[in-house]
């Protein structure tokens, strides 16, 4: 893994880098990119956040044709018909044509979506960010209702915005009509690499081994 200290941050560095994997990590997984370059079959729909510290695949171990990624400010879904867009787009094609098994929506620790969205004041020069976090607004009202602890209140809100965005891409109609798709909340934990999974029968986030568990028995 690149140290922060040794990065290169230029334009040059990213094109070295792809000529690193034009050369050696394509060519080393040839097969498997053989095998994609005419079609997909993604099993799962990943929904998370743009956060550069969040990697889906290499969270969940998973190889190029496998997930379907989303990302967006806050890992929000807008309701149907709320604001017609690219995730409503996503969503409509992830689970109508690709008929993804599974939609994932990951939220993560230090979110500066979740931030904002509890500190209106850093986003009334971002007009674009904060009308798009009005898709999460309901969220925080509901957190605020319960009167969470101050300390608390971020990881409250990181954990009830994954909450209402499931609630949110229930009300798509490609969704509505499947009954072949498992949707699931996680929440990534940048610090220590952990990732913790909404049970919906308890209503709260559950350590993954749990998650494990529970899946293993269903
Ligand atoms: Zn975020």
């Amino acid at each position: 893994m690149t140290q922060e200290t040794h990065r290169d941050e230029s334009l040059l560095g990213l094109l070295k880098g792809v000529e690193k994997f034009s050369h050696k990590v394509f060519q080393e997984n040839k097969p498997l990119f053989d095998e994609l370059a005419g079609s997909q079959s993604p099993h799962t729909l990943f929904i998370t956040c743009a956060d550069s510290r969040v990697v889906p695949e290499m969270i969940t171990q998973t190889e190029p044709g496998e997930l379907f990624v989303c990302r967006n400010v806050g890992n929000i879904v807008p309701a149907y018909g709320e604001m017609m867009g690219g995730v409503s787009a996503v969503v409509e094609y992830a689970v109508t044509v690709l008929k993804v098994s599974n939609v994932v929506i990951c939220g993560h620790t230090d979110c500066g979506a979740m931030k904002g969205l509890l500190n209106p004041d850093s986003t009334k020069d971002l007009p674009t960010v904060e009308a798009w976090l009005r898709n999460a607004q309901a969220a925080k009202s509901t957190v605020f209702a319960r009167k969470v602890d101050d300390a608390d209140i971020l990881q409250a809100t990181i954990e009830e915005n994954v909450r209402l965005q499931l609630d949110h891409i229930r009300t798509h109609p490609s969704v509505r009509a499947s009954n072949q798709i498992t949707l699931q909340g996680w929440v990534y934990n940048i610090g220590d690499g952990s990732v913790t999974v909404l049970d919906e029968h308890e209503n709260r986030f559950v350590p993954l081994a749990a998650a494990i568990k529970r899946e293993n028995h269903a």
